[in-house]
């Protein structure tokens, strides 16, 4: 039995689920669609440090995955011990979009376009699932991955209250797109975004592509870890067989 099987078999038993049977992968979007993990770390970190705030771009990569109003309420409860204002949360995330903004043009991750183009060519529907609400970003979905991603099987921080690490972005895709959690599989890059696929009862596959140690995604209860989406790519045809053949 391969790796696959034998991830996909753990899995099914720890749900009580007799065997997936796929129907959508969800894919969140910042360091697995695109490249921009660097920008948004140099961005928040910078935003942050003016606003008093210690706050690393490694810090950014622990928070990967948070709305903007939760990764700000976070920091604030931790070093301040208070909730922010919303006038302080507005302020900061508009701050962070706009200095985004003015940074050169994130590019899609390399091997991801591969990827989706090979999902929708199995059949399956492919779905966004971001905590992202940077206006710059989402407006490239349908410039890089024209046709690929219908606008209503877009998640973004605008439409749940609760982002990840909470799994409610996931069981909103589930609910939008019509599928059971036996029916998709998810691909996150961060720690946050790996438990909130789990929470929501998902197989969820990490795709390594920050700085962080492989360990924090298979604590975070990925079922796979691939080190780079390339891999994941390349690697589709044969775990779409695990994941079909009975
Ligand atoms: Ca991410």
């Amino acid at each position: 039995m391969n790796n696959y099987k034998k991830a996909i078999n753990s899995y099914l038993q720890l749900q009580g689920l007799e065997a997936l049977q796929l129907r959508a992968v969800l894919f969140d979007m910042d360091g697995v669609l695109f490249d921009s993990m660097p920008h948004h770390a140099r961005a928040w970190s910078q935003v942050m440090q003016e606003e008093g705030y210690e706050f690393s771009p490694l810090e950014v990569y622990l928070n990967e995955g948070r709305t903007g109003s939760d990764t700000i309420t976070t920091a604030s409860l931790a070093q301040r011990g208070t909730v922010p204002t919303k006038d302080e949360i507005d302020r900061i995330c508009k701050a962070k979009c706009d200095l985004f903004a003015t940074y050169p043009e994130t590019l899609p991750m390399q091997g991801a376009i591969e990827l989706v183009n090979k999902v929708k060519a199995c059949g399956l529907t492919p779905m966004i699932v971001t905590g992202s609400g940077t206006p710059t970003l989402l407006r490239r979905i349908e410039v890089n991955y024209k046709g690929l991603f219908a606008p209503e099987h877009i998640i973004t921080s605008f439409n749940v209250k609760r982002g990840k690490p909470f799994p409610d972005p996931y069981l909103l895709a589930l609910e939008k797109g019509g599928f059971k959690p036996h029916e998709v599989i998810v691909v996150e890059n961060a720690p946050l975004g790996v438990q909130a696929g789990v929470a929501a009862g998902l197989f969820t596959i990490a795709v390594n592509t920050g700085p962080l140690d492989e360990k924090v995604l298979s604590d975070a209860g990925a079922s796979l870890i691939f080190p780079t989406m390339p891999t994941l790519a390349d690697e589709w045809e044969n775990l779409y067989q695990a994941i079909t053949e009975k």
